[in-house]
């Protein structure tokens, strides 16, 4: 076993701290990876808190991994020592179910095992996350990391860049079309440069004045302050598609109003409670859609970091040390984030 420093919160309402734990030695199909940044994802603070009511403790969060491999085992083929390497929310599936082999392993039918807080069929306890030295992991969900993009900025695409890459491309997103991201946050900052990279006019819309011009740097065409009613009712019935990344429960009718007949209203935000019922008259006279996303499969996620790489696209960042965890959460929770906390592991001492 391996001796490995992580933080963890013991209880919903602890603030995380220093915790030893123990990696498994890498078997033959492993990975191990010495974490050199991990991304601050809201569904760890979701996690940490006990919000969706499914937390073991103690509970080690962080699922935007990436690092520098330093063993494999003997049958792995695609990494070797020294290779940069990142994780995701997914540490293993199946692999034989109908969901798997279509390399969807996050709709796994027996469920994946996600890189934290799910049970761990090597250890019999939970699986521990990112915000630690390293972590070992079956090759098929270890993808592979361009070494010419800034390698923190790189560990925020693990999640957030998928989860919001994966959607634009279930429903097509591209040119002509016009799309909204709701909410700059982690997910939505990459929801706005990946509907820009992918050729949309791309419509952000946030609570937070404050982030309009950022919003126009990161790729929008339009921010629009979805606290004005009259800036909302501009664009009525006119979106094709919008993602909504919000980590709250609101009104889900503000936006369904705004799309065309047939338009969809992607959810990815997941919050503790549940929005309030839209209208179904929404739904049903123009008929449009309003649908959900789980992260992305390996095989997406590895086709988004290549995508990233070639467009030069990475997360913005604010780089904190593991000490400071505890005052990152509450930023987040004031929307006080830009756009994502990463954790430098080399604090971790
Ligand atoms: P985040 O960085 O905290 O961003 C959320 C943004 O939502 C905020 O910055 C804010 O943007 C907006 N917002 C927050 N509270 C709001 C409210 N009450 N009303 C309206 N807007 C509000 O969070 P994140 O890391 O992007 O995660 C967002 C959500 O996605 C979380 O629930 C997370 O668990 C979930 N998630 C889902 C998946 C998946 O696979 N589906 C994957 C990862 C994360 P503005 O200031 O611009 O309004
Ligand atoms: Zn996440």
């Amino acid at each position: 076993m391996i001796k490995t420093l992580g933080y963890a919160a013991h209880s919903a309402t602890a603030s995380l701290d220093a915790f030893h734990f123990e990696r498994r030695e890498p078997g033959p199909q492993d990975v191990q990876i010495e974490i050199l940044y991990c991304g601050v994802c809201h569904s760890d603070i979701h996690t940490a808190r006990n919000e969706w009511k499914n937390s073991v403790y103690p509970v080690v969060p962080g699922h935007e991994i990436v690092g520098r491999v330093t063993q494999v085992g003997n049958e792995v083929t695609t990494f070797k020592a020294g290779d940069l390497a990142g994780v995701g929310c997914m540490v293993d599936s199946c692999g034989t179910c109908p969901d798997c082999h279509e390399s969807l392993e996050q709709y796994c039918t027996n469920s994946p095992t996600f890189t934290y807080n799910s049970p761990d069929p090597h250890t019999g306890k939970m699986t521990y996350g990112g915000y630690s030295q390293r972590v070992v992991v079956n090759q098929r969900f270890v993808l592979r990391v361009s070494e010419k993009l800034n390698l923190p900025a790189v560990a925020p695409l693990l999640c957030a860049g998928i989860t919001t890459y994966s959607p634009l491309r279930e429903w097509k997103v591209g040119k002509g079309q016009k799309v909204g991201v709701v909410g700059l946050g982690g997910l939505g900052h990459m929801g706005v440069k990946f509907a820009h990279a992918l050729g949309a006019h791309t419509v952000l819309f946030t609570t937070t004045p404050g982030k309009a011009a950022d919003g126009q740097r990161l790729g929008a065409d339009e921010v629009v302050i979805s606290k004005n009613p009259e800036e909302m009712q501009r664009h009525l019935g006119s979106f094709d598609f919008i993602l909504n990344t919000v980590a709250a429960p609101h009104n889900l009718d503000a936006y369904l109003e705004l799309l065309k007949r047939d338009g969809t209203m992607c959810l990815v935000g997941a919050p503790e409670d549940p929005h309030p019922s839209p209208n179904v008259f929404n739904l049903i006279f123009r008929r449009r859609r309003l649908v959900g996303s789980l992260i992305g499969g390996i095989k997406e996620t590895q086709e988004m970091l290549d995508f990233c790489a070639e467009h030069d696209i990475v997360s913005d960042i604010e780089m904190i040390p593991m000490q400071k965890i505890n005052e990152a959460y509450e930023r987040m929770l004031r929307s006080d984030v830009k756009y994502r906390f990463v954790i430098d592991m080399a604090s971790l001492k």
